[in-house]
C-alpha cells in the first residue's frame, strides 16, 4: 500500500495545479460562480491526508492480511508482458468495483467514502476529497483475493493509484458525453451520475476505469438530458470545515451505535446500508421536495 501513497504523492502537485486552473478559468475567465470555500475544504482534506495522516499514521488494517495472502499465494503471475499488465489493470478495476460498491452499501466503509461525496459542487477540486480514515477501515482487504491469486502487492497498489488518478478527470462537469467510449470506459458523464443524489441516480456507476462491471452487475445508469444531477449527499452537508467533513459520518455512526439497544442492532448499524435511520427517508423526501421547488422557481 506504500506504493499507492508514493504514486499519489508524486502526482499531488499536478492534481492541485490542474484543479486550481479549472477554478480560475470558471471564476475569472468565464465569470461563472465558483465555490471557493468548498475548494479550500477539498484542498485541506487532501493536504491533511498527504502530510499529516499518512505521515504520522503508517498503520493499515489490511496490512497483515495482504502479507498472509502473498505468502500463501496460489500462483505467481509475472508481469513481463503487455497482456499480463492489461490483466492486472482489469482485475484491479474489478476489485475496485466491489470495494466502491461496498463503500456505498456498508456503513462502516461509507463513513470514510461519504467524504468523497460530501461536496455539493462537482469539479476537479472535489475529486481530491477522500477523507483521512480509509487505511483504518480495512479497505485494502478488497484487493487481497487478487494478491492471493498471484499478483504481487506492489504492482496491485500501483494499479490502484493509477485507477484513482484516472478518475481525477472524471470530475469535470464541462466534459460532454464521449461517443462510443461511454460503452467501455468510466467517463465524466457516468461519474456525474455517480455523484448525484437524485433518487434516479443514487448508488449507480461504481466503476473506476471501466464501466463494463456496472453494465454486467446491473448498477449502470446513463446520464439523462432531462434530469440534471444534484450533487452531494442525500442530506447535503453544508459545512466547509475539514474536521466536520472528515468525521461527520463517523459521528453519525457513533450516535446510532450509542442508540442501538442490542448487539444485533449494533452489528446491523455497522454492516447495514447507510440511510437506514428511520428519519432518513423523511429527510430525503424533504430535500427532494425542496429541490423540486427550486427547480420550479428557476424554470
Ligand atoms: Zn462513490
Ligand atoms: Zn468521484
Amino acid at each position: 500500500m506504500a506504493q499507492l501513497i508514493q504514486v499519489l504523492r508524486f502526482a499531488f502537485p499536478a492534481v492541485i495545479a490542474i484543479a486550481t486552473l479549472e477554478a480560475i478559468v470558471i471564476a475569472v475567465v468565464m465569470r461563472r460562480s465558483y465555490n471557493w470555500r468548498a475548494y479550500l475544504a477539498s484542498l485541506a482534506d487532501a493536504l491533511g491526508r498527504e502530510y499529516l495522516v499518512y505521515a504520522f499514521l503508517p498503520l493499515s488494517l489490511a496490512g497483515p492480511a495482504i502479507d498472509l495472502a502473498w505468502r500463501h499465494r496460489l500462483f505467481t503471475i509475472p508481469l513481463n508482458s503487455a497482456a499480463a499488465v492489461v490483466l492486472l489493470v482489469i482485475v484491479q478495476d474489478f476489485s475496485y468495483y466491489w470495494f466502491h460498491r461496498c463503500s456505498h452499501r456498508v456503513r462502516w466503509f461509507w463513513a470514510t467514502h461519504a467524504i468523497h461525496h460530501s461536496s455539493n459542487e462537482f469539479n476537479l477540486a472535489a475529486a481530491s476529497r477522500f477523507g483521512w480514515t480509509g487505511r483504518l477501515t480495512g479497505a485494502g482487504l478488497f484487493f487481497v483475493p487478487m494478491i492471493w491469486a498471484g499478483f504481487a502487492p506492489g504492482p496491485v497498489f500501483i494499479a490502484a493509484a493509477i485507477n484513482l488518478l484516472y478518475q481525477f478527470w472524471l470530475h469535470a462537469e464541462w466534459i460532454p458525453k464521449l461517443g462510443w467510449l461511454e460503452y467501455v470506459l468510466n467517463t465524466p458523464s457516468h461519474h456525474r451520475v455517480h455523484h448525484a443524489a437524485n433518487p434516479e441516480y443514487l448508488d449507480r456507476n461504481y466503476g473506476g476505469i471501466f464501466i463494463v462491471f456496472d453494465r454486467l452487475f446491473g448498477t449502470f445508469v446513463a446520464e439523462r438530458d432531462d434530469l440534471p444531477c444534484r450533487y452531494g449527499l442525500v442530506t447535503p452537508l453544508r459545512s466547509n470545515n475539514p474536521i466536520v467533513i472528515a468525521f461527520h459520518e463517523w459521528a453519525a455512526l457513533a450516535r446510532d451505535l450509542w442508540r442501538a439497544r442490542s448487539w444485533r442492532e449494533r452489528l446491523a448499524c455497522l454492516i447495514g446500508p447507510p440511510g437506514d435511520d428511520p428519519a432518513a427517508p423523511l429527510v430525503a423526501a424533504v430535500v427532494q421536495e425542496a429541490d423540486r421547488q427550486v427547480g420550479r422557481a428557476a424554470a
